[in-house]
């Protein structure tokens, strides 16, 4: 097993995990099956109960992981998918030490950070690797170099360099070298501190990647090469872009995986990028105009819905749609008393994503209601199909104050509801249905149409479902339940036929798209919003 070890120093948002995710790239197309580990040092056991406000999208794995969004990234990136085990935090490594510990199994010892909690980390990381039969497994260490939560996790992969062999372990630190002055001087000065901080942990980065905002110049990468003891060539520059697909390549033209692959003394193949270039151009030279109008409640930070906005994107690269987000702030539709807003109206199609709580929920509602009766495409996803009940039966059916028992426990109409396996629950973390299960589609409807096949798999998190006790009356009413899951009781998308597309799923369908392959879904979803306004 060959272990590529990414740490980043300087500051956070470097964009450590797509350069992860890119390098994982290229050593693909160089004909190498590669895995990758997430590691972040925190104490929660996973990101299941962060707040995506300051964290960003809750990532959600086939085997039900709750992960940090950069798993997206290398999922999307890399085309495989990863389980929870790929995903390593202070949390998960101290639970198992001190659970070790009340079992009796270090009898004797005193327990500590060097030895336990390291090798406990050294053994995740092994285990991992050796099982996902991959040649290189790529490591990102969250954080900067420095911190004090990174510590064990920076020991753990030094002492994973002196058991596997300098043969087999590359380091890799990514810096920030930023440009300041009246004259743009390009500054070396803080990736030097880094990595003179990384070198007091006893690691010697073998290839420094640096972030900047213009082209290196030869001079900054002799002073770096110079000064933190790598050859010039090793120096490799992460020039900003502007979409973080075409950072592979950039980093190709940087002899990246060609460096990578020597100091790992792996030979391989030529590069072939070929697919994704293809996809990314398709991307770029799409030409036309579609505006998607996405309703949230933290739509200053779209990093919250990051796997959405990047399903719209290959969806509209795949049918030459020059994609235009809209992001539409749910509460401020809740307070216009138009109840529409001008911002709504123009977009050519709309997605309600998934959420949570009371916060914003009627603003959604008034977009659904907007969506359906202006027929234009709609999609929701998790709470949004959740919403799309409640707008029906208030709205359709005439049920008064219909909802989910989320948002008013205490609604006369409950037509959603806790799923019942949720309703003893007392533990919040990792609790709520989750990752991939099974939906039979029903043939004759939409999403047959979407999917083609019967049988579809698709991934889940949520604890609320459509209540088994209106179903027949919203079935009456008009409201297709095109997928249900095996059971025939859990329902998994809706539909309304009169309309030319309106599409509502329980699951989430953007954690599986990739670039080259869109999600059915967001395919047909954005194919229907192009057909708007004929081209
Ligand atoms: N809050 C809803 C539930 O728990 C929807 C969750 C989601 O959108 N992911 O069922």
């Amino acid at each position: 097993m060959k272990y590529v070890i990414v740490t980043g120093g300087v500051l956070s948002g470097l964009g450590k995990g797509i350069t992860t995710a890119s390098l994982g790239k290229l050593l693909q197309a160089r004909g190498l099956r590669v895995t990758a580990i997430k590691i972040d040092p925190y104490l929660n056991i996973d990101a299941g109960t962060m707040n995506p406000f300051e964290h960003g999208e809750i990532f959600v794995t086939e085997d039900g992981g709750e992960i940090d969004l950069d798993m997206g990234h290398y999922e999307r990136f890399l085309d495989i998918n990863l389980t929870k085990e790929h995903n390593i935090t202070t949390g998960q490594v101290y639970y198992e030490v001190i659970s070790k510990e009340r079992k009796g199994e270090y009898l004797g010892r005193t327990v500590q950070i060097i030895p336990h909690v390291v090798d406990e980390i050294k053994r995740r990381i092994r285990q991992v690797a050796l099982k996902s039969g991959a040649d290189v497994c790529l490591i990102e260490i969250g954080g900067t170099v420095g911190d004090m939560e990174s510590m064990p996790f920076l020991e753990a992969v030094r002492q994973l360099r002196l058991e596997e062999g300098p043969t087999n372990t590359v380091f890799v630190h990514v810096t920030l070298v930023p440009t300041v002055g009246p004259v743009g001087e390009q500054k070396t000065k803080p990736t030097q501190h880094s990595v003179k901080e990384l070198r007091e942990l006893g690691i010697s980065p073998d290839v420094i990647v640096c972030r900047s905002e213009k082209p290196l110049t030869e001079d900054v990468k002799r002073k770096i090469s110079l000064f933190c003891n790598v050859w010039e060539n090793e120096v490799i520059n992460a020039l900003d872009v502007g979409d973080i697909y075409e950072l592979p390549i950039l980093l190709e033209h940087e002899n990246f995986s060609t460096i990578v692959l020597q100091k790992l003394g792996l030979r391989s193949r030529d590069t072939e990028l070929s697919d994704w270039v293809t996809v990314l151009a398709r991307m770029h030279h799409a030409n036309k105009p579609v505006k998607i109008g996405m309703i949230g409640k933290y739509i200053r930070f779209t990093d919250t819905y990051l796997s959405i906005h990047e399903a719209l994107r290959h969806a509209a690269g795949k049918n030459e749609g020059k994609l235009e987000v809209k992001w539409i702030d749910a509460e401020k539709l809740e307070k216009s008393t138009s109840r529409t807003l001008a911002e709504l109206e123009e977009c050519d199609g709309i997605v309600v994503p998934g959420g949570f709580g009371p916060r914003g929920a009627e603003g959604k509602i008034i977009a659904i209601e907007w969506a359906r009766k202006n027929k234009v495409p709609f999609l929701g996803l998790c709470f949004g199909f959740q919403l799309a009940v409640v707008e029906f039966a208030r709205n359709v059916l005439g049920f008064d104050g219909a909802n989910s028992t989320e948002i008013n426990p205490y609604t006369p109409f409950p037509v959603v509801d806790l799923l019942p396996e949720q309703k003893t629950l007392t533990h919040l973390g990792g609790s709520m249905r989750l990752g991939a299960s099974e939906i039979i589609i029903e043939k004759g409807t939409k999403a047959f149409e979407i999917y083609g096949r019967e049988r579809i798999s698709e991934r889940h998190r949520h604890r609320y479902e459509v209540n088994p006790e209106y179903i027949e009356k919203l079935t009456a009413g008009g409201l297709v339940f095109s997928g249900k899951a095996t059971d025939g009781r859990r329902m998994e998308i809706l539909e309304i036929p009169d309309h030319p597309f309106f599409v509502a799923t329980q699951f989430h369908p953007e954690f599986k798209s990739r670039p080259n392959r869109p999600s059915p879904v967001f395919d047909a979803f954005l194919r229907a919003s192009l057909q708007v306004h004929p081209h």
